[in-house]
């Protein structure tokens, strides 16, 4: 599949929804006006859909965020060009992309071995090179530890101590927090065991879940 002229029409419109919606970051809506996410529908039945502000599946029960979620992780996120960012939950790697063009150095973690798979394999094709891991995001990258941000990107039922302790002072934590539905809540690290927390709603992700797979 390519990125033909139809497609970027279609994400200059995704965008001003992205406007009329409340985005406000420039460099986040560049992103978005940027990433070809119709590339990121593994089935390209159903690419023409990629541009409406909706979720999808991708495969393996699992869904691809609506564009406004992914924008406004990334807004919350306040990328700075060169932050060193941990994203718990690769799936299709659309969110993974629109922080690469944000100028981030991404480390994303995966738990399902098939998508891992699928997504390690588009990624680099696109010319995006991020890190990715297929594993456990309870237990986030302590090797390559202190991050300037982490996302999580599927709902946690209670916020993973291990990731807290991953982050950098003045580093900020976006994470959909709750069972069923989730508020989007941050964190902003203040002290050694100091945080600002801040709410932004309700949304609705997959949730995040305990591994109890050998090796993971
Ligand atoms: N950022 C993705 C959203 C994918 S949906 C995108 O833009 O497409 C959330 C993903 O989190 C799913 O792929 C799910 O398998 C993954 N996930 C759930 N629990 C996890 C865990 N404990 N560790 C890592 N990934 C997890």
């Amino acid at each position: 599949m390519e990125d033909l002229l139809k497609h970027k029409g279609l994400r200059k419109k995704l965008v001003d929804r992205m406007k009329e919606k409340g985005i406000i970051d420039e460099n986040v809506l560049g992103a978005i006006g940027k990433v070809p996410r119709h590339l990121f529908y593994f089935d390209s039945t159903f690419a023409d859909k990629a541009y409406d502000d909706i979720a999808f599946q991708i495969g393996d029960g699992q869904t691809i965020s609506h564009p406004y979620t992914v924008a406004l992780q990334s807004q919350l996120l306040d990328v700075k060009k060169g932050d060193k960012i941990l994203e718990i939950g690769t799936g299709s790697g659309y969110q993974t992309a629109v922080l690469m063009e944000l100028g981030a150095k991404v480390f994303s973690v995966e738990r399902q071995k098939n998508l891992y798979d699928k997504t390690k394999q588009l990624l680099p094709g696109m010319g995006y090179d991020a890190k990715l891991f297929y594993g456990d995001g309870y237990k986030g990258l302590p090797h390559y530890a202190p991050f300037d941000k982490i996302i999580v990107t599927c709902g946690a039922p209670e916020i993973p101590s291990s990731l807290l302790g991953q982050l950098k002072l003045s580093g900020v934590l976006v994470i959909p927090l709750g069972n069923k539905e989730q508020i989007m809540t941050t964190l902003v690290k203040t002290g050694e065991n100091e945080y600002h927390k801040e709410e932004f709603g309700e949304f609705r992700f997959v949730p995040m879940l305990q591994d109890k797979a050998k090796g993971l």
